[in-house]
C-alpha cells in the first residue's frame, strides 16, 4: 500500500527555505544548476558503487540526464538515471539539514540580502534552490539495485510540510518536477534552458540530454517517442587546452564548483605527463568563506580518476593551512577504487599535494610581486590562515613566511602590509635580529614601553595582533638566516646595535642601584622572577618582561581565554 504521510519540515528548513526564496532571487538561474549538479552526483555515485557491484546497473548501463518541459501544465523536469534514494534516505536529505555547519550558517546570517545571497551560495544550498522558481516540487525516485515498488515519491509547496508515500517506478534514478509559479514561465522555454546548461553544467562529463528541436517549430513535450539530443559540450574543462579556454569558461566553472557568486581570485591549470600523469585546476576564492574557521570545515579539491568523480573534501590533496584553495585534480594513474585511507599512503598522492602546494605557493608569490592591491585582498581574507603554514609545512616555511604581511613600527594605519623581505632589506646596520612585538590590539602594541629603545634607535619592529602570532613565532624561528626576537622577552641583547659606552653605562647604573632592586625584589616576593636595570626603556620608569623561554604574556592571555 502507499503508506503516505505528512511530515513537517525541521524548523531549520523552513527558514533556509524562506532565505534562499527572498535572497537568490537575483540568481534564480542558478537552481537549475544545483538540480543538475544533483543528478551528476547521482550518477557518478552509481558509476562509483557499480565497480564493486555490476548489477547496480540493471539493464540501463547509459548514465544520462534528461531536462524537459510540459507546457501545459507549466512544469519542468529534470530527471536522472543515478544511484536514487530509499524512502529513508528521502526522509533524511531532503526534510531536514543534516550538515552540522548548518546553525553555525544561520547565525551567520545577516539579514541583508546582498550579503546573505553570498553565504547562501557558500553553504551549498541545493536541492531547496527549486523553490525560488517553484510553488510545489515533486520528487520520485528509486535506489539503484532495488525492487520496482520500493519507489518514493515526496512533494511539497515548501511552506512547512511535505507529504512522502511509497509507489512503484520501473526506472532507478530520480525526478523532479516543478511546479513553476506563475511569474516564472520563462524556464518553459527550451533555448533558455539550453543556454542556462551551458553556461553551468558545460563541463559536466554526463550527456545531458533535452527533446530534439523539430526545425523552426515549438520544441515538443516528452512523450514516449521524443528524441533526445545532448547539449552540453560533456568535456570536462580541466582537459582542454589552457589556450583554448577563457576568463569566462573558467570563472563559471569556478562558480560551478564552489557555488560561489564572486569571481575567484586567481587559478592555476596544470597538466603534468610523466610517470604519475595527473591534471590540476585550483583556484583561489576572491572571499573566506563563512565556515573558514570551523574544524569540519570541508576541503575544496575534488579528486577524479580518468575523469570519472571519485570523491569530494579530498584534504589529502592540499594541506590544511591551504584549505581554502578550491578546484579539481584528476589523476590517470590512480585506481578508480581509491578510498580514504588509500589516500593516506599513496606516494603518487603525495607527490601531487606537494606539486599543489607550490604551484599555489607559486601564484601567491606571482600576485604578489605584480599585482600587489589584489595580493593584498588576499591576504586580508585568508593572511590568518596562511599563518599556520610554517606550523604545518616545514619543508615550506620559508616560502610561506615569505608571504607574510605585518604592521610595524614603520607602517601607516591598520593595514598589515610589511614583508619580512622588506622588513630585512631596511634593517639598520648593524641589526642581526628581525625584532616583533605580540598585542592584543594594534594600539596596545603601538603604545607599548618595550618598543622605546627601538623608536630611538630607529629600529622597525613587526607589530603582532592576530590570535595565531604568538603560536606562529613559536614555530617560526628565522627568515633568509636572520633569527627573530620577540622584544618583551629575557634580556634585551641589542647586539652591536648598542655601543661599549652604552653598556658601560648600563652597568654603572645597575651598581649603583643595586639596593633599590633588592628592596622590589623583597617587596614583590614570588610574584616575579627578577629585577633587572634595562636599557628598554626611554620614558617609562618601568615594565614587566617575561624570560626568554617563559610564555609570552599574550600567549598566557590566549590560553587563559581558552580556559586552559
Ligand atoms: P548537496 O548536493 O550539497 O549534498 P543538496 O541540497 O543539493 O546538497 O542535496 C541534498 C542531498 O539530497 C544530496 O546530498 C543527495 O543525498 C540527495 N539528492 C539530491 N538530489 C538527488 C538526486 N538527483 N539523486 C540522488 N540523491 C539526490
Ligand atoms: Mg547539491
Amino acid at each position: 500500500e502507499a503508506h503516505k504521510e505528512t511530515m513537517e519540515f525541521q524548523a531549520e528548513v523552513s527558514q533556509v527555505l524562506n532565505l534562499v526564496i527572498r535572497s537568490l532571487y537575483s540568481n534564480k538561474e542558478i537552481f537549475l544548476r544545483e538540480l543538475i549538479s544533483n543528478a551528476s552526483d547521482a550518477a557518478e555515485k552509481l558509476r562509483f558503487e557499480a565497480l564493486s557491484d555490476d548489477a547496480l546497473f540493471e539493464d540501463d548501463p547509459n548514465l544520462r540526464i534528461r531536462v524537459w518541459t510540459d507546457k501545459e501544465a507549466g512544469t519542468l523536469t529534470v530527471a536522472d538515471n543515478g544511484i536514487g534514494m530509499t524512502r529513508d534516505e528521502v526522509m533524511d536529505t531532503i526534510g531536514t539539514i543534516a550538515s552540522s555547519g548548518t546553525r553555525k550558517f544561520l547565525e551567520n546570517l545577516s539579514g541583508d540580502a546582498a550579503q546573505d545571497s553570498q553565504l547562501i551560495g557558500q553553504f551549498g544550498v541545493g536541492f531547496y534552490s527549486a523553490f525560488i522558481v517553484a510553488d510545489k516540487v515533486t520528487l520520485t525516485t528509486r535506489r539503484a539495485g532495488m525492487e520496482p515498488e520500493h519507489g518514493v515519491r515526496w512533494e511539497s509547496t515548501g511552506e512547512g510540510s511535505y507529504s512522502i508515500e511509497t509507489l512503484e517506478k520501473p526506472e532507478r534514478g530520480t525526478e523532479i518536477t516543478l511546479h513553476l509559479r506563475e511569474d516564472e514561465k520563462e524556464f518553459l522555454d527550451g533555448w533558455r534552458l539550453r543556454q542556462i546548461i551551458n553556461k553551468f553544467s558545460d563541463h559536466l562529463t554526463i550527456p545531458i540530454e533535452m527533446p530534439k528541436e523539430a526545425m523552426g517549430e515549438e520544441e515538443e513535450d516528452k512523450n514516449p517517442e521524443t528524441e533526445w539530443e545532448q547539449v552540453n559540450k560533456g568535456v570536462a574543462l580541466w582537459m582542454r587546452n589552457k589556450s583554448e579556454i577563457t576568463d569566462e569558461e573558467y570563472q563559471d566553472f569556478y562558480k560551478s564548483i564552489s557555488h560561489d557568486f564572486e569571481d575567484p581570485l586567481a587559478w592555476v591549470h596544470n597538466r603534468v605527463e610523466g610517470s604519475n600523469e595527473y591534471t590540476s585546476l585550483l583556484f583561489i576564492p576572491s572571499k573566506a568563506p563563512f565556515d573558514l574557521w570551523d574544524r569540519e570545515q570541508k576541503h575544496g579539491v575534488k579528486l577524479y580518476v580518468r575523469r570519472v568523480f571519485v570523491m569530494d573534501e579530498a584534504d589529502k590533496l592540499m594541506p590544511h593551512y591551504l584549505r581554502f584553495v578550491k578546484g579539481v585534480v584528476d589523476s590517470d594513474d590512480l585506481p578508480l577504487n581509491v578510498s580514504r585511507e588509500l589516500l593516506q599512503h599513496n606516494r603518487k598522492i603525495d607527490t601531487i599535494r606537494s606539486a599543489n602546494v607550490k604551484r599555489i605557493l607559486g601564484l601567491l608569490e606571482k600576485m604578489a610581486k605584480n599585482e600587489a592591491d589584489k595580493y593584498q585582498k588576499f591576504w586580508t581574507e585568508f593572511g590568518k590562515v596562511l599563518k599556520e603554514g610554517p606550523a604545518e609545512d616545514f619543508a615550506n616555511k620559508e616560502r610561506v613566511a615569505g608571504l607574510f604581511r605585518f604592521a610595524t613600527t614603520k607602517s601607516e594605519g591598520d593595514g598589515q602590509v610589511v614583508s619580512l623581505d622588506e622588513y630585512v632589506e631596511r634593517m639598520a646596520e648593524k641589526q642581526e635580529k628581525i625584532y616583533y612585538l605580540t598585542a592584543d590590539s594594534l594600539a596596545a602594541a603601538r603604545n607599548s614601553p618595550h618598543l622605546e629603545i627601538f623608536k630611538k634607535k630607529d629600529i622597525e619592529v613587526l607589530l603582532m595582533t592576530d590570535r595565531v602570532d604568538e603560536w606562529l613565532m613559536s614555530h617560526l624561528n628565522e627568515y633568509k638566516g636572520k633569527s627573530f626576537q620577540s622584544v618583551t622577552k629575557g634580556q634585551l641583547d641589542l647586539g652591536d646595535l648598542e655601543n661599549e659606552e652604552e653598556k658601560e653605562q648600563l652597568e654603572k647604573v645597575a651598581e649603583e642601584h643595586k639596593p633599590l632592586l633588592e628592596r622590589i625584589k623583597e617587596t614583590l616576593g614570588d610574584k616575579i622572577k627578577d629585577v633587572r636595570v634595562s636599557s628598554r626603556l626611554v620614558d617609562s620608569p618601568a615594565c614587566l618582561v617575561v624570560d626568554e623561554y617563559d610564555m609570552s604574556q599574550n600567549l598566557a592571555r590566549v590560553l587563559k581565554q581558552l580556559g586552559q
